[in-house]
């Protein structure tokens, strides 16, 4: 079936693979005019503020300085956040989530059933999952070829599977996901601070624009403009920074919003939820210094997540009730180990994880037969 579509897909001959070309190559262009804009916005507004309002129009040198400095620090930490948002490359599923070349082929010789449905099952017999499709099959990239991680998504832009993807954002031409999130986080933050900052400090003077209180240059339009600009931005970003920190509040992306995430035996939408400390711990890390810098410090390895359904540290208290009578009927399918929150490791101790999923297969009997059926996803 992908071999048939790939021969319908190939051109006859090099004029429309050409043509093809050419449009993918435009449409990776157009896909930066939202970030030439963002950055033309940014540009005039440091000649705006700089230029024309500290330098041409306050007079006193006292609030000059400081506006200046102050400026300059909400400046910069917005620019380097931003610019790693956009040139930190999304992460995607390591090689043991990849189909071995024989799984592959069996995988394309049988028909889709249970005994195609074997084969990933067999694939994912020693690998983190706990997450499943609606039907409770194994979720598996059809187009990666791979058997996706928790909370890993394909991005039909991307053309990938994206580790912990929250969402494919055009303004920084990038996915969102596991290795950029905290990026994107201080990206709002920043330039919400940037909008807050030039409309508090440009709102005298736009005062004096409508009350005639400024000398008749050009300086006074940009004044206004300014204003304009830093408090329309300030309103859309402060809604978009308040759900973002709900979300991260919640150790949820955008998209379990959506749809939440399927366990092997329910669907709970809160359930990689570890409590506010540690959900902000899972995004920022265990070193507060590194926190407001755009560097990177999340927790984890992206492939694998610590969930309250196999949480049996005592520390973490705070899983909610209505889970913990879950987990006792469930100990059986999860490790007896709990996950801890810095557990980067999971891939490596592979021990471990086939004596979970073995045990599943024993007790087979009277479980939900979950039809392992391929999950197409967007
Ligand atoms: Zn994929
Ligand atoms: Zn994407």
């Amino acid at each position: 079936m992908r071999c048939g579509k790939m021969a319908a897909a190939s051109p006859p001959a090099g004029a429309p693979g050409a043509w093809g070309g050419a449009r993918r190559r435009c449409r990776r262009l157009l896909y930066w005019v939202p970030v030439l804009f963002i950055s033309s916005i940014l540009c005039w507004s440091y000649y705006a503020y700089v230029t024309q309002l500290c330098l041409l129009t306050m007079t006193n040198i006292g609030e000059k300085v400081v506006c200046l400095v102050a400026y300059h620090i909400f400046f910069m930490l917005f620019v380097w956040s931003y610019w790693k948002t956009i040139f930190t490359l999304p992460m995607n599923p390591s090689k043991e989530f990849h189909l071995s070349y024989s799984d592959k082929e069996s995988l394309e010789r049988e028909p889709r059933g249970e005994s195609q449905q074997e084969v990933l099952r067999r694939a994912a017999k020693d690998l983190p999952i706990y997450t499943r499709t609606m039907s409770g099959a194994i979720r598996y990239c059809d187009r990666c070829q791979l058997v996706k991680p928790d909370r890993c998504h394909h991005c039909s832009v991307c053309d990938k599977c994206i580790l912990k993807m929250d969402h494919h954002c055009p303004w920084v031409n990038n996915c969102v996901g596991f290795s950029n999130y905290k990026f994107f986080l201080l990206f709002l933050a920043y330039s919400l601070l940037y909008c807050i900052f030039i409309a508090a400090t440009d709102l005298q003077y736009f005062i004096k624009f409508w009350t005639n209180g400024l000398p008749d240059t050009q300086a006074k339009f940009h004044i206004m403009f300014l204003f304009f600009a830093a408090a329309m931005f300030s309103v859309s970003l402060s809604s978009l920074f308040g759900y973002h920190c709900w979300l991260v509040s919640k150790n949820k992306s955008t998209l379990e919003v959506f749809r939440a995430p399927i366990f092997r035996h329910r669907t709970d939408k809160n359930g990689f939820s570890l409590g506010f400390s540690k959900n902000l711990r899972q995004v920022f890390g265990d070193e507060k210094k590194y926190w407001l810098l755009p560097v990177f410090s999340s927790l984890g390895d992206g492939c694998s997540f610590p969930t309250c359904l196999v949480n049996q540290d005592p520390e973490q208290a705070s899983t909610p009730g209505g889970l913990n009578s879950t987990s006792k009927n469930e100990n059986h399918l999860f490790p007896a180990k709990p996950l801890r929150d810095s557990q980067s490791h999971l891939l490596t101790d592979t021990q471990s994880w086939s004596e979970i999923s073995a045990k599943p297969e024993k007790g087979k009997v009277g479980m939900s037969n979950p039809a392992l059926t391929m999950e197409n996803e967007t």
